[in-house]
């Protein structure tokens, strides 16, 4: 049985006073959150601050983004094995606004991945389709080519510590979420090819996450879908009411 994931990813937003205080309000109200797990991604320099927070409770934190190598001469780089040693769960990768305006490509998101992996961090890889890709009917084949792209090389063992956030990029921040239908649709397509690559056992326990403005009110009959297992969720996650409404509507 897959546990769902509720993860918010706050970007580029917050100072160390809100940030700290809203993982306060998160840590006490995401104290009831049986049967799920819950974590928060915060901007990397407050990630030490959330994470100190989230000590001892089962709430996750997790970094936006880390670089493939160890140490060296990476200037303004930070390591997987950092993002860990500040009390990291996770680390979010190929996330579209990196894909799409920082120019990240799937290669990129491979060797993050595995560094990732190699570091003990759960990745978040985010895939999705542009809308111009979805109205020429190539959503299908731009999720295989970003799966294949991101996770070449990995082992059954190493893809089964990996979830993926299923994200259409038309959906991020726009208000416009995909049905319940459509994301189901893609999830199935992944979790088919999960199958395909790995086998059945793997494709039955990587958590798929959706993301795409996600909020209390549509989350409940988007996450009711089969294969969707948890949500990736940005703005909502900013203020912890509308980010607990998610929480209860998982639960
Ligand atoms: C995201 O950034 O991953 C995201 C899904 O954003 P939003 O919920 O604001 O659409």
């Amino acid at each position: 049985m897959r546990r769902l994931l509720i993860a918010g990813n706050w970007k580029m937003n917050m100072n160390h006073k809100t940030a700290v205080v809203l993982a306060e309000e998160l840590k006490k109200a995401a104290e009831n959150a049986a049967h799920l797990d819950v974590a928060a991604c915060p901007p990397l320099v407050y990630l030490q601050a959330v994470a100190n927070v989230f000590q001892g409770t089962k709430v996750g934190v997790g970094a936006q983004n880390g670089y493939f190598e160890e140490e060296g001469a990476f200037t303004g780089e930070i390591s997987m094995g950092m993002i860990k040693d500040v009390g990291c769960k996770y680390v979010i990768l190929g996330h579209s606004e990196r894909r799409h305006i920082l120019h990240e490509t799937s290669d990129d998101v491979c060797l993050k991945t595995h560094a990732a992996l190699k570091a003990g961090l759960t990745p978040i890889v985010c895939l999705g389709e542009l809308l111009s890709e979805r109205e020429a009917g190539t959503t299908d084949f731009v999720i295989r080519r970003q799966f294949d792209g991101s996770f070449s090389g990995l082992t059954s063992e190493q893809m089964k510590q990996v979830v993926i956030a299923y994200e259409p990029v038309w959906a991020i921040g726009t208000g416009k979420v995909a049905t319940p239908d459509q994301a189901e649709e893609v999830h199935l397509g992944i979790r088919a090819l999960l199958t395909e690559r790995y086998g059945k056992d793997v494709a039955e326990t990587v958590i798929i996450q959706y993301g795409g403005s996600v909020k209390a009110d549509n989350a409940r009959e988007i996450l009711g879908k089969p294969n969707v297992d948890g949500a990736l969720v940005g703005g909502a996650s900013l203020k912890i009411d509308s980010f607990m409404g998610i929480i209860n509507a998982a639960m």
